[in-house]
């Protein structure tokens, strides 16, 4: 089924009791976050925005980690708050029903919103800790801001000097094993899944909706543009997330 949420909803949404869901970045863009690919995506207005977040390129050039660093420290100065998506996603947690809360996204504003942080799982990372490519050492997104705001543009690891990078994973750079495991064991062991604003184009995150399947989990999609796996879903919403989400967590 193609279309608006049903009302109501069919019994095995609204009875489901253990629901996965995975969140890319349509989610977000109602907190005025843009997307990557999509007809307003950063990637397909301006194409050389993607070497700010392929690791080859910020590794083998300080004049496109300054960049990345100055893109970050203008971010930081909008206004970014979670949305009637997110907050759906809080209420569902609250009623019992959230088996874990899976986001491609950076942003945080998933545990902005109050979902509780260990129910989310960030496959690719967060823009709020910074990691050294060399060492490791993991510090606070804020004390490396207070760096650039002092003046150093590409500010290196204290522990090492090696290169820092946003504890986000770049294109070339491998998913955390540990997160993607537990992702994939929360895909495998769900009523429902539900995949909110995400184009299911990017591996292997995309395969966790192949695994809830197999498991025998109903899968529901939410994105406003087609998906590789409409076709294998139980139900597919085409209503903008921020008025879908809190119609497919409201209990018939
Ligand atoms: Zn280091």
């Amino acid at each position: 089924m193609t279309g608006d949420v049903p009302d109501p909803l069919p019994g095995w949404l609204s009875g489901a009791g253990r629901l996965t869901v995975l969140t890319g970045a349509g989610i977000s863009t109602d907190s005025g976050i843009p997307d990557y690919r999509g007809p307003d995506g950063v990637w397909t207005r301006d194409p050389d925005a993607e070497k700010l977040v392929t690791l080859s390129y910020y590794v083998a050039d300080p004049e496109i980690r300054r960049k990345a660093w100055r893109m970050r420290a203008d971010l930081r100065a909008g206004d970014v708050t979670p949305n009637a998506g997110h907050r759906a996603l809080v209420d569902l947690e609250r009623q019992g029903r959230l088996r874990a809360l899976l986001t491609q996204n950076v942003d945080g504003l998933h545990q902005a919103a109050g979902s509780s942080p260990e129910r989310v799982l960030e496959l690719h990372g967060t823009v709020h800790a910074v990691a050294c490519l060399s060492c490791g050492d993991r510090t606070s997104m804020d004390s490396a801001m207070g760096r650039i705001d002092a003046g150093d543009p590409d500010p290196a690891c204290l522990v090492c000097g090696g290169i820092l990078k946003s504890a986000t994973v770049s294109f070339g750079q491998a998913l955390d094993g540990a997160v993607l495991d537990a992702a994939a064991g929360a895909a495998a062991d769900c009523d429902v899944f539900l995949a909110v604003g995400t184009s299911l184009v990017v591996y292997p995150v995309a395969g966790l909706v192949e695994i809830a399947a197999a498991h025998g989990a109903r899968v529901v999609v939410v994105n406003a543009e087609p998906t590789p796996y409409d076709g294998l879903a139980d139900l597919v919403v085409r209503e903008p997330i921020s008025t879908a989400l809190p119609r497919l967590v409201a209990r018939a």
